[in-house]
Parts: structure tokens; sequence; C-alpha cells
């Protein structure tokens, strides 16, 4: 899904707990371990001015996979809460849980073509039903209903 929809949900989910804050950064931080080295790699391409391919998607891939993993995550719960205690563990894994179940099931296409969840051990991944950044092109409306939905959970169980 894309950035605002991670921060609201994690906002709507997690507002009322101790670690909150931390939830919601650390639902945002899977993508900018890959966005910002792509990021990088456009700029490098226009200062250049070697026309950006795809193909150039490929070398920020791996970070994608290894961001979007449950093993990463698994990783990263195990030395906060080693290194920080349970209340940081639980804001990092549950922020980053949140952020790999939405993500599941709105990847059918883009450079990853679904998330791997079990990388780098395994590729296995469930394919996804829709492509979010399609499904937001193709039909604008979908945007409207994701925020109706998080606004109804918001007041339901706020
Ligand atoms: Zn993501």
């Amino acid at each position: 899904m894309d950035f605002l929809s991670h921060l609201l949900w994690a906002y709507v989910l997690f507002h009322s707990q101790p670690w909150a804050e931390l939830g919601m950064v650390f639902c945002l931080l899977p993508d900018l371990f890959w966005a910002i080295p792509l990021i990088g790699l456009r700029i490098r391409h226009l200062r250049k001015k070697i026309p950006y391919v795809e193909e150039n998607d490929i070398q920020t891939r791996a970070l994608y996979r290894a961001s979007h993993s449950l093993v990463t995550l698994a990783v990263a719960f195990l030395v906060s809460y080693f290194f920080f205690g349970v209340n940081a563990a639980s804001g990092i894994g549950a922020g980053w849980l949140l952020h790999i179940i939405m993500d599941v099931g709105t990847h059918k296409g883009g450079i990853v073509n679904g998330i791997r969840l079990f990388h780098p051990f395994s590729q296995w991944h469930i394919p996804a039903p829709i492509w979010w950044r399609e499904q937001m092109r193709k039909r604008p409306w979908i945007y409207a209903v994701n925020l109706g939905l998080a606004a109804i959970v918001y007041y339901a169980f706020g």
C-alpha cells in the first residue's frame, strides 16, 4: 500500500498503545529501507542524463524483499527486545508486521511481484489479489473506501 495508508492504519490501530509512535514509525520503515536507495539511484541517473529504465529497480529489489520479510522482522523484534525491552519490541514488531500484512494482499505487481515472506530462505509468496498502485489509477474511489474503513475502525474501536 501507499505511505499515507500505512501511517493512517498504524495510527488507527495503535494510537492507544504506550508504543504507538514507535509502531507508526516502524509501519513506514520497511518502505524507507527500499525507497531511499531507489530515489538515490534515480537521482544518479538524472545527473548523468542516462534515461531511467525499470530494470534498474532490480538493484533495490533485494532491499525490498529483506525489509518485507518475516525473517527480518523476527530479527529486529528479538534484537530490540534484548536491548530495549518489551515496550520497544512491541512497537517495532507490531508496526513492521502491520506493514507486511497490508502489503501482502496489495502487491500483485511492481518490481517485487509479491511479498516474499520468508526471504532470504524461501522465495515463496502468497499470490496477492490486487496491485494497489494500479487499483488507485484505475479506481481512485478505492482510496476513499480505504479512508472510510479507517475512520469506521477508529470510531468503532478507538
Ligand atoms: Zn511496503
